[in-house]
């Protein structure tokens, strides 16, 4: 049987009663650090394991995805995309093509709510690696807007190619750390170890069980540490689960907060009061492409569209000094 932990609310997926039983073995844990966060991974293989290659498996998917689609890497293929020359054809590799298309889908659904080509936005505002944050000056603000559009994006997912139309600044922050965590469960399944607990940046992902047959359990952050009692434990069975957050990256002017997730449909950081958007989904990459969507969508619009796509999502919205949270139905198909 599957115990969990003492907590107010269980998310437990029916696929756990055809989870295969634990094959033995014991759980290994490994960490390191990759795109300006760390990550963990645990999972579970023979009790003599030879560490080397799998901590090498690891940081090289990571090391992958940074080469490709960091916007801090000036020598990544994201970079020398958005410095190429007007009218200009790229081929990118295979990863790329796979998030820039997920990224364009989510922009599509979302009606631009989330959008990769805000990156002129995110550096007007000193959230990339251009400026350190601050308030944009001048006609930067405008300026910005006029380069941004996920419309913008030609992309030819069977050739693998995309096109430059002008001055177009890709940005896949908000999704690249959840498909970090997919390459790398992905390559950990193809070296035969199949029970594992992906986490990069706070993004993760579990499959199997444990030694003792328990899932891996993971508890949903509370923005409000001045709730005790208000845990959801998750167990991550297939699951992928991803939050975004007001309180991880932000400055203040005037007194005011402005949040690292901007609207790119005026240009400004999000302010509506939600503290943060939780995502449950298979797929890592979509949950964290939409825990941003939704986060930008804000406390109405976002449990609207999350209804209507059926996506399990959770919503802390700030009232004042309390928090209050909205689920979605496929959120609230999940508790036990
Ligand atoms: P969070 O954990 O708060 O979701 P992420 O790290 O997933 O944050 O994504 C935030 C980053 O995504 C920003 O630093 C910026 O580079 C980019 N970004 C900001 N606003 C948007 C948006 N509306 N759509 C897509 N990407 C965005
Ligand atoms: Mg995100």
């Amino acid at each position: 049987m599957n115990q969990a932990p003492a907590a107010r609310r269980v998310l437990l997926p029916a696929a756990l009663d055809r989870a295969p039983p634990p094959l033995g073995g014991r759980v290994h844990e490994f960490s390191g650090r990759t795109m300006g966060t760390t990550w963990n991974v645990r999972l579970v293989a023979a009790v003599r394991l030879r560490r080397a290659p799998v901590l090498e498996a690891i940081q090289s998917a990571l090391d992958e995805v940074v080469a490709q689609m960091s916007t801090w890497e000036p020598a990544s293929d994201l970079c020398r995309f958005n410095r190429a020359a007007t009218g200009t054809w790229h081929t990118l590799p295979d990863a790329f093509v796979e998030v820039l298309a997920c990224a364009r889908e989510v922009a599509e659904r979302s009606e631009g709510a989330f959008d990769p080509t805000a990156g002129p936005l995110v550096d007007a505002w000193g959230f990339g690696p251009a400026a350190p944050p601050g308030m944009p000056g001048g006609a930067g603000l405008s300026e910005a807007l006029g380069r941004t559009g996920w419309r913008r994006i030609d992309l030819d997912p069977v050739r693998r190619t995309v096109l430059q139309p002008g001055r177009l600044a890709l940005d896949l922050s908000a999704i690249a750390k959840g498909f970090g965590v997919d390459l790398v469960a992905r390559r950990l399944a193809a070296l035969g170890m199949a029970s594992h607990l992906v986490e990069v940046g706070g993004e993760l992902r579990g499959s199997g069980v444990k030694p003792d047959g328990q899932p891996w359990w993971v508890q949903l952050e509370d923005p409000d540490p001045a709730s005790p009692g208000r845990a959801t434990v998750l167990a991550l069975h297939g699951l992928s689960v991803a939050t975004s957050g007001d309180y991880r990256r932000w400055f203040e002017h005037d007194g005011t907060r402005y949040s690292h997730t901007i609207d790119p449909r005026d240009g400004l950081p999000i302010r509506h009061g939600l503290a943060s958007v939780t995502v449950i989904h298979a797929s890592c990459m979509r949950a964290d492409a939409w825990s941003t969507a939704l986060g930008v969508l804000g406390p109405d619009a976002g449990p609207a569209l999350a209804n209507r796509l059926g996506l399990a999502a959770r919503f802390v919205v700030r009232r004042g000094t309390h928090f209050e949270e909205r689920t979605s139905a496929a959120f609230d198909r999940l508790l036990d």
